[in-house]
C-alpha cells in the first residue's frame, strides 16, 4: 500500500528538480514554467499600471539587444526574457517570475558603460535563473498549497495572493544570499557575452559612494541589497576565480545612449 503512495511523490520530486544555476546545480521547484509566466504576467499588470515604460525606441531597443546577450548565455531557457526601461528617476532595476525584466532610466544614468547595463541585466537574469521568487514563493505558501494552484486551471484566491507576494518579493529584494548568487550569476553571464567582469564592480563602487549621502530615489535600493562595500568584495572574489578583466566595456556605444535618456 505504501509503495502505491510513495510514486507520485517520487515523481514530483523527479520532474521538480530542475536545473537553477551554472554547472547543473538542480533545486526542487514545483511550479511550473507556464504558471510562473502567468504569476509573472500578473506582477507586469501591476507594475506598467504603476510606473511608465520609457517612451524612446532607440533606447528600450539598446537595453533589450543587451539585455538578449547575456541571456543567451545563461543557463535557463525556458522562459522568454523581456528588459524595459522605466521612465523614473529611481535607481534600481528588477526581474519579474517568468523573466520580465525592468530597469530605471534613474538606474542608467548613473553608469557610464554597457558593461555596467550588462552587469545589471545578468543579475536580474541571475533571480530568474536561480527561480528566487519561485522559492520564496514555495517557501511562504508550502509545497501543498503551491501545487494545488499549480495544478488549478484558474487564477483563484491562492493564486491572488502569490502574485501579491510575488510582487512584495521582488519590492523587498530576496535576501543576502540571493542578492551575492545573482551577483555572481550575473558576473559569470557578463563574462560569457563579452562584458568586463568589472562593470558590476564599478557599479557598487558607485552605490558606495551614494551610500553616505542617499538620496530619496536610493533609499528602496538600500534597503532591498546588501551593503555596496561587502558586494563589492564578493563580486572581487567571483572575478578573481572567472575572469574576463580585459574584456571590453563599450564606453561610446553607451554614451550615446546616455544622452537620450
Ligand atoms: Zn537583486
Amino acid at each position: 500500500m505504501k509503495r502505491i503512495l510513495l510514486v507520485p511523490i517520487l515523481l514530483i520530486f523527479v520532474i521538480g528538480c530542475v536545473t537553477t544555476g551554472p554547472g547543473g546545480k538542480k533545486s526542487l521547484i514545483l511550479i511550473p514554467t507556464e504558471t510562473e509566466v502567468e504569476l509573472g504576467k500578473e506582477v507586469v499588470k501591476e507594475v506598467e499600471s504603476t510606473e511608465k515604460v520609457l517612451n524612446n525606441s532607440e533606447v528600450q531597443n539598446y537595453v533589450s539587444k543587451v539585455g538578449r546577450k547575456v541571456a543567451k548565455v545563461c543557463d535557463r531557457k525556458d522562459v522568454t526574457y523581456s528588459f524595459k526601461v522605466l521612465d523614473s528617476e529611481e535607481i534600481n532595476a528588477f526581474a519579474c517570475p517568468g523573466g520580465f525584466i525592468y530597469i530605471y532610466k534613474g538606474l542608467m544614468k548613473k553608469m557610464d558603460n554597457e558593461a555596467q547595463l550588462a552587469a545589471v541585466l545578468s543579475h536580474e537574469v541571475g533571480h530568474i535563473v536561480a527561480r528566487h521568487s519561485i522559492k520564496r514563493l514555495q517557501a511562504i505558501y508550502g509545497y501543498s498549497i503551491v501545487m494545488e494552484v499549480a495544478l488549478g486551471e484558474k487564477m483563484g484566491q491562492t493564486a491572488r495572493q502569490m502574485v501579491d507576494a510575488a510582487a512584495g518579493v521582488i519590492l523587498l529584494g530576496y535576501g543576502r544570499d540571493n542578492e551575492y548568487e545573482a551577483d555572481d550569476y550575473g558576473i559569470l553571464y557578463a563574462k560569457k557575452s563579452g562584458y568586463n567582469t568589472k562593470g558590476m564592480v564599478q557599479l557598487f563602487e558607485k552605490f558606495k559612494q551614494m551610500e553616505g549621502k542617499p538620496p530619496n530615489t536610493f533609499e528602496k535600493l538600500l534597503m532591498s541589497h546588501p551593503p555596496a562595500g561587502d558586494r563589492i568584495s564578493n563580486g572581487n572574489k567571483q572575478i578573481q576565480k572567472i575572469g574576463g578583466t580585459a574584456l571590453p566595456y563599450y564606453e561610446s556605444e553607451y554614451a550615446a545612449i546616455k544622452a537620450k535618456l
